[in-house]
């Protein structure tokens, strides 16, 4: 999937869409002041000429002698001051010649420093979801169609002591905590059972919470998981357009991953490093992951290797869902 060039450009195009018209904007405002308030033209053209004269001055004076330089400054700020008090006078904020920013942490460039801004982040996995239809699932599946009324409540599981109800109740608590708490507390959740209890649903309605309080999430199928890292293992030499591997890398920095269906996809010893790489990466970095399967503990422990059922039975929460298959019963 990855965002290709021309994804990307649009994106770029769209900050500079975005300056062009602040600075529109800004042009007007000082426009409407100038005509209004005189006084603010000659303040800031004393301010111009004063910085130039200062940049000449710094230039000549070779020194180290920076007494002309606070001067300056001090100039400058009783100049900054006035101005600020002249338009306060006027019912003007003092900010009002100011550069707006759409995005403050990055004034609307995408980047903040080397690294791309949270902006940037949301706007490309935007794309990602749009490529991925996660948007038009997470309409239908979320908390507020969530239903308890699929689970049996009669009968106790052996294991657990308790009805199919009683669990998903506490598993679904869980799931709230796994959110409140998301931005405190470090946590991974491991969702097992059978077919069609609810599994993806319930992951479903985690990632929309997650969204909706503007974090990153990544949502992929276990299939689509390692074709991404396969194709990102394979193709690193010749990837040198960096939006292409977008996806991969959000894989390892989004704020919480989610892999649904562990085990459907072809199981192999690459699966089972690019897994355990993966997920070990992702804890490192102290991101959040949810692996949705029907594979038991066991299953897990046989098809992906002793290192990541044991990643996994140390950092993850494991929920056991059980039930009809809702899939049957909703037919
Ligand atoms: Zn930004």
């Amino acid at each position: 999937m990855g965002l290709n060039t021309s994804q990307y450009d649009a994106i770029m195009r769209e900050y500079d869409r975005v300056r062009l018209n602040h600075k529109r904007d800004l042009d007007e405002r000082v426009r409407e002041i100038y005509n209004k308030i005189p006084r603010i033209k000659e303040i800031n053209d004393s301010i111009s000429s004063i910085s130039v004269a200062g940049a000449k001055r710094m230039l000549l004076d070779n020194t180290g002698n920076t007494l002309g330089i606070k001067d300056i400054k001090k100039e400058i700020e009783a100049l900054s001051q006035e101005k600020a008090s002249i338009l306060r006078s006027n019912g003007y904020p003092e900010d009002y010649l100011s550069m707006r920013y759409t995005c403050n942490t990055c004034k609307d460039t995408g980047y903040d420093g080397h690294n791309k801004c949270h902006c940037l982040k949301n706007a490309i996995i935007e794309i990602l979801y749009q490529q991925s239809n996660i948007k038009d699932v997470l309409k239908r599946e979320n908390f507020d169609s969530f239903s308890f009324s699929h689970y049996d409540n009669t009968t106790k599981d052996a294991a657990t002591g308790m009805t199919a109800l009683e669990n998903m109740h506490n598993v679904v608590k869980t799931c709230r905590t796994f959110i409140d708490e998301f931005d405190n507390e470090y946590r991974n959740l491991y969702l097992y059972g059978a077919t069609g209890v609810g599994k993806t649903f319930l992951t479903n309605c985690v990632a929309k919470e997650l969204i909706d309080s503007s974090h990153s999430v990544i949502y992929v199928s276990a299939i689509r998981l390692f074709e991404i890292l396969a194709g990102n293992t394979f193709k690193r030499s010749n990837d040198n357009a960096a939006p292409s591997s977008d996806l991969a890398s959000n894989l390892h920095d989004c704020d919480l991953l989610i892999i649904d269906d562990l085990g459907t996809e072809l199981v192999n010893s690459f699966t089972a490093s690019s897994l355990f790489n993966c997920i070990n990466e992702r804890h490192l970095r102290q991101k959040s992951v949810i692996i949705s399967t029907n594979l038991s503990l066991a299953e897990l422990r046989a098809n992906y290797s002793e290192r990541v059922f044991s990643r996994i039975t140390s950092n993850y929460t494991l929920l056991k869902i059980y039930g009809e298959d809702l899939r049957m019963k909703l037919r």
